[in-house]
């Protein structure tokens, strides 16, 4: 970068417009990485962010507000279709960036794959609702009448993500997913050198009509005073480096004014050898190609990149010929566009300097270069020559390999670049103390087959990690990979890596709301959280005897648009004979000695003698409740948290409670989830059974209407 503009200006986008300075003067310049030539300018002088973050606080709050959580998890399945159909245009301008076409499917196909995960897991975790309850209801009195819970809302503010260089589209998406379906509109800001990317990607996404207004904004160029408009009703999550981190987390809008903030940083990730994986094995090839796909996709510009290769000190050279022999036969540097490279430029000619001189202060500490070099390289250009040039931001990959296995050089300094240092281990307990010389990372690999010194490793190492790769034979081919964050799991990482989690499957929704304890009657909490809450008001139909109310209809009669929460059915009681625990034990098998031996059911302490098959009353429960004809009710798909806690002899009578508890109509189907929370009682009142029957109710009574 340059401060000379000379190339068209990369807009912004913020309160619902593409926006540029009114004074188009000044501003970074930006270089192709390939040839060095310039490509765009960055300039946001005079913008608003103030406005801009206030745009977000009402405008897309309120927007956003309009769907239910399993309405935004749609939204973004249609996104991400709308963008997997144009992504040869965003492969194109990426190129420019340095990356290959595998690279940028790391970005732009990673991206993308990360809105239809969220989409998935949204729609099938989350309730159709905007409040999402955490665990169970505490009962705080005597009588019931007073309770206490946890729900999650979202946040009142905007979701801001300050990006690195490295994934212009993957690394806002990955943010951008959890926070739209929590329903809290994102700020992002792209970093400079790649920033024309991430405007490719938004313009696409505006384009597509399909999010609200207010979800998205983009800011392109620097936002040094973002920070000071942020309040604790917003949050920042930050990728880049540990100093920028530091400088962040210390601003005064950070540690008084209460913003969220998260940072993912820079860290110096292991891959760790196991001793059983000698040269020959297929842990020692897969080790090796995993070393070398993580020093070379990106050109090694990866959060997630292996930069400690710690083996076995006896396998120290092996290691490094086989590295070294892999890069000598698969790796071709060069212009991206060029058929055949397979590694191309740093991001820019400031990053190459930057790795340059981390390398040389590693191997002033003491590093030293075992293969590779840090001349210009031989690449092949975009007209298919090979040569050497000037231009463009070309590194040869880089192994390097320490006397000293302790030295603080190897565990500190990171080069960002295709670069890593192999160091020996003399035995488990320092391949885990090593490991830990990170001070925190982001992930590691533990490669071996050998289930002890996994377990060993692994426990050992997994407290400084966000995340652990164990690689063996059974997963060489399998495996997503070291360097692969996968939306389900956590991306993120202790200590040196930022002490944040971007990703992490429905977790990382969490991250943009609140939790809040309430407190309240059951019916109060009922209203608050959509879900029938034990205590609370219920429209009983069924027996008499039980609470029914006079003229109430069986709830197995109501499609979605009649049933409401608290809707019940009272079945009467039903005797337990001995001749019927017998039958059920005949003809399932199921003669376990407390059904069928009076004496051994008589000795075991939990038993008053013979009892009921616990099966036995829930089927029974199903015909007390069951409303036979054909109706809306369209299948019973499952039963949750079944419990047994009072044993039923012959003699006892048993009686069941259905209770409308959680409707959820499907956004896609012309039906819904409904969750029943059923009850099963003995003559005496006590409960004898809890559990939740799942069932598929139709929306509206359409299939047997006559
Ligand atoms: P920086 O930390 O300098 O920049 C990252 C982002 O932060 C950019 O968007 C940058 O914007 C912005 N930024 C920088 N300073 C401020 C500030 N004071 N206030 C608000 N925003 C700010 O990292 P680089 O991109 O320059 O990369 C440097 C190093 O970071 C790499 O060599 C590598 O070690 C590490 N890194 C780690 C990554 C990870 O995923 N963990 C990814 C990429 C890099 P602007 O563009 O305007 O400068």
């Amino acid at each position: 970068m340059t401060t000379t503009p000379m190339a068209p200006l990369v807009p912004s986008f913020v309160q619902n417009s593409w926006w540029t300075p009114s004074d188009p003067a000044g501003g970074t310049s930006v270089l192709d990485a390939n040839t060095g030539k310039p490509l765009a300018t960055v300039n946001n002088d005079g913008m608003d962010l103030a406005k801009v973050v206030e745009y977000g606080r009402t405008v897309g709050q309120r927007e956003l507000g309009k769907l239910s959580l399993h309405e935004r998890a749609l939204k973004l399945k249609e996104l991400a279709q709308f963008l997997n159909e144009r992504r040869e245009e965003i492969y194109e301008i990426s190129y420019r960036t340095g990356s290959t076409k595998i690279d940028s499917m790391v970005d732009i196909d990673g991206g993308i794959g990360v809105l239809f995960t969220f989409s998935s897991k949204g729609r099938r975790e989350l309730p159709n609702s905007n409040v999402i309850l955490d665990g169970p209801m505490e009962v705080l009195s005597r009588d019931g009448s007073f309770a206490g819970e946890h729900i999650y809302t979202r946040i009142p503010g905007v979701a801001a993500q300050i990006n690195a260089f490295n994934f212009p589209v993957w690394g806002m998406l990955e943010k951008f997913a959890p926070a739209f379906i929590a329903g809290v509109p994102t700020i992002a800001k792209a970093a400079t050198p790649t920033g024309y990317v991430a405007e490719a990607m938004v313009r696409l996404m505006v384009d597509s009509g399909i999010l609200p207004e207010g979800s998205i904004q983009l800011i392109s160029g620097s936002a040094r005073t973002l920070l000071d408009v942020l309040d604790y009703r917003d949050m920042l999550s930050f990728t880049g480096s540990a100093s920028t981190a530091s400088s962040l987390k210390a601003h005064k809008n950070v540690i008084d004014g209460g913003v969220r903030f998260t940072s993912e940083t820079d860290s110096l990730n292991a891959a760790i050898l196991g001793p059983d994986a000698v040269t020959g094995t297929p842990e020692f090839d897969a080790f090796v190609k995993s070393v070398v796909t993580e020093m070379t996709v990106k050109a090694g510009q990866k959060c997630t990149a292996i930069r400690r290769v710690i083996v076995p000190a006896a396998l120290v050279q092996d290691v490094v010929k086989a590295v070294g022999e892999r890069i000598d036969s698969r790796v071709v540097i060069g212009d991206p566009r060029a058929e055949g490279v397979t590694m191309g430029a740093l991001a820019s000619l400031e990053q190459l300097r930057d790795v340059r001189c981390a390398v040389e202060e590693m191997i002033a500490a003491g590093g030293e270069i075992a293969y590779g070099t840090l001349d210009a390289p031989v690449i092949r250009t975009a007209e298919g020559e090979t040569k050497t040039v000037d231009a463009g931001a070309f590194m040869s990959p880089l192994v390097l390999t320490w006397d000293d296995v302790k030295n603080q050089a190897v565990h500190n300094l990171e080069a960002f670049g295709p670069v890593s240092s192999v160091i020996g281990y003399a035995d488990l307990d320092e391949a885990i103390e090593l490991t830990a010389m990170g001070s925190g990372s982001l992930v590691a690999t533990v490669c071996t087959n050998d289930a002890d010194a996994a377990r060993t490793l692994t426990t050992g190492i997994a407290s400084h990690h966000g995340r652990v790769h164990m690689l063996n034979r059974e997963t060489a081919r399998s495996s997503t990979g070291h360097g692969a964050p996968v939306p389900h799991l956590v991306h993120g990482g202790p200590g040196r890596a930022g002490g944040g989690e971007e990703l992490g499957g429905i977790r990382s929704v969490f991250h943009h709301m609140q939790r809040t304890a309430i407190q309240g009657s059951p019916n109060m909490l009922t209203a608050v959280t959509g879900v029938w809450h034990a205590g609370a008001d219920r429209v009983i139909a069924g027996c008499d005897e039980f609470g029914a109310v006079e003229g109430a209809i069986h709830p197995f009669r109501k499609s979605l648009a009649e049933l409401q929460i608290g809707d019940a059915f009272a079945s009467p009681l039903r005797e337990v004979t001995l001749a019927e625990i017998t039958d059920f034990a005949n003809e399932t098998g199921d003669t376990f000695y407390a059904h069928t031996d009076a004496a051994a059911a008589e000795a075991n302490p939990f038993f008053p003698g013979i009892v009921a098959h616990g099966y036995l009353l829930v089927s029974w429960a199903a015909g007390l409740f069951v409303q036979p004809a054909p109706g809306p009710v369209l299948a019973n798909y499952g039963l949750e948290n079944l419990r047994f806690i009072t044993p039923v002899p012959d003699g006892d009578s048993i009686r069941v409670t259905l209770t409308a508890k959680k409707i959820t109509p499907r956004v896609t189907d012309e039906y819904g989830e409904v969750a029943w929370d059923a009850v099963i009682n003995n003559q005496d009142g006590e409960i004898v059974a809890t559990y939740d029957v799942l069932t598929l109710v139709e929306k509206e009574n359409t299939t047997y209407a006559n």
